[in-house]
């Protein structure tokens, strides 16, 4: 049963409990791994909902989880036997075409964003598929096909509309807290709307280029050559994985978002390696967007390690291509998603997003349907990702990270940490946000 306020005190918005239809539907995230029961979902649909929410958990002593896309691995959208706060309902999207901007609810998912600035030949850079929220995305950074020609997600964000943890909506946001909502994760406050710079974007030269396993280490050693040296309007994404002829196969997805006529020569020391796919094509900027969204059905188990990987040295290469072939057959993947051009040229404190030297985000993503089956894709995540240790900088993607302790969320804010410890003293000093790659006030 849904009930409103005037059964559940002062919460306002659709609240479920246990036990009422839907809630099962609204506690289930992304990685079916995730598997925790709140005492009270919020469905909030305006900002009020969503004040009202923060000052009941914290009167009744409640954890407190924030809802966005659902996507995070980790699951910390959903808390066991707290308040989720779940902004799904809040999703629409305002664009203004003449000041390029686009002002986007806290629930919104990319293919929302996308799918309203694409009617004006406009864009902000987000991630690589359409059902990944806004939120969490922006909130630790977002890397994706616009990258190196924009910068991140969070480098376009320009403004936000926030609840803090007193309840208090901020209509908009001082450049302090700006900085910290770019890369520093939910930490601050529950954003109701964000606001982006927006690009123009149309069609783009995109698709993937597959190579034969024999050819895959001299494959990635000249991508590697190329990408150091590729102007900003190419994005390359590697993916090593189980090909449809049993064989692990190694695919380069790419999109060029300039003048198709310029792509050819850029291109072409990846094709003189023979490619037996070659699937680039001219289309919308948005539909390109969606083309992954089948590989990764929610609900499926998911298990990520992932660090930040500067050189593709031979040993690396040959690391990476012995843990692939030890990659259980199914539908799990390596990934090199490439961090380069505007998105590493900001200065690592500009923005609380830390990572910004040109390299990879090295990405071990197990996922299975059977849970009978975990064991052995998560021990083969594990052991690739020790595998490639050597290799690796001691930094990560906030957003790639599972429950993997402190250490590893002090490696993901880098050198910023101290600065966001200063921010949430200010913003949030009793840590109510707090499921999340947590800052400690
Ligand atoms: C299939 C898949 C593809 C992905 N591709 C990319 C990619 O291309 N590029 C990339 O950079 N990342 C990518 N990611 C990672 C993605 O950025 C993170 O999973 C991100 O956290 C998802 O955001 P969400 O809103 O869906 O997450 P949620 O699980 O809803 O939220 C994650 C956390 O964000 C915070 N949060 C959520 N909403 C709000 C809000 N409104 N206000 C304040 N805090 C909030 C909370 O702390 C919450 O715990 C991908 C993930 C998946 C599963």
């Amino acid at each position: 049963m849904t009930s409103t306020s005037r059964l559940t005190g002062e919460l306002t918005g659709t609240v479920l409990r246990r036990g009422d239809a839907g809630y099962d539907r609204a506690r289930a995230v992304f990685n079916g791994m995730i598997d925790r029961r709140p005492a009270v979902i919020v469905g909030c649909r305006e900002p009020g909902d969503v004040a009202r929410g923060i000052r009941y958990a914290r009167e009744h002593g409640l954890a407190l989880s924030v809802r966005g896309g659902g996507h995070n691995v980790a699951g910390t959208a959903v808390c066991e036997g707290g308040l989720m706060l779940d902004l799904s309902p809040m999703r629409t999207v305002e664009v203004d075409p003449d000041a390029r901007t686009a002002r986007a609810g806290g629930g919104a998912l990319l293919g929302d964003l996308d799918g309203a600035t694409r009617a004006f030949g406009l864009a902000t850079p987000l991630g690589v598929m359409s059902g990944t929220g806004i939120a969490g995305l922006t909130l630790g950074g977002g890397l994706g096909w616009l990258a190196p020609r924009y910068g991140l997600s969070c480098d376009n964000l320009i403004d936000a509309q926030l609840v803090t943890a007193d309840g208090t909506l901020l209509d908009g946001v001082d450049d302090d807290l700006l900085w910290g909502l770019r890369g520093g994760g939910g930490n601050f406050g529950v954003v109701t709307t964000f606001t982006y710079r927006l690009h123009p974007v149309d069609t783009v030269l995109a698709g993937a280029l597959g190579f034969p396993w024999e050819a895959a280490g001299e494959v990635l050693r000249a991508h590697d050559d190329l990408v150091a040296t590729a102007p900003d309007e190419l994005a390359t994404a590697v993916s090593l994985a189980w090909g449809p002829s049993g064989r692990p196969a190694l695919t380069i997805a790419l999109c060029w978002c300039g003048p198709p006529g310029a792509a050819g020569p850029v291109l072409r020391p990846l094709r003189r390696l023979h490619p037996d796919l070659d699937a680039v094509a001219e289309q919308p900027f948005a539909d390109w967007q969606r083309v992954p969204d089948a590989g990764y059905p929610p609900g499926r188990l998911h298990y990520w390690r992932s660090a930040c990987l500067r050189h593709l040295t031979d040993p690396a290469i040959r690391t990476l291509l012995e843990v692939t072939e030890a990659m259980p057959p199914g539908d799990s993947g390596i990934g090199l998603q490439g961090l380069r051009g505007a998105a590493a040229r900001v200065a690592p404190g500009a923005t609380a997003f830390p990572h910004r030297a040109p390299q990879y985000d090295f990405l071990v993503l197990a996922q299975w349907p059977d849970p009978a089956d975990s064991p052995r894709h998560v021990a083969w995540a594990r052991a690739a990702s020790a595998a490639m240790r050597p290799h690796l900088e001691a930094g990560v993607y906030v957003n790639n990270l599972g429950a993997e302790g402190r250490d590893r969320v002090h490696a993901a804010y880098g050198t910023n940490y101290a600065r966001l410890v200063e921010l949430k003293r200010r913003l949030d000093p009793n840590n109510v946000f707090r499921a999340n790659q947590n800052v400690v006030p």
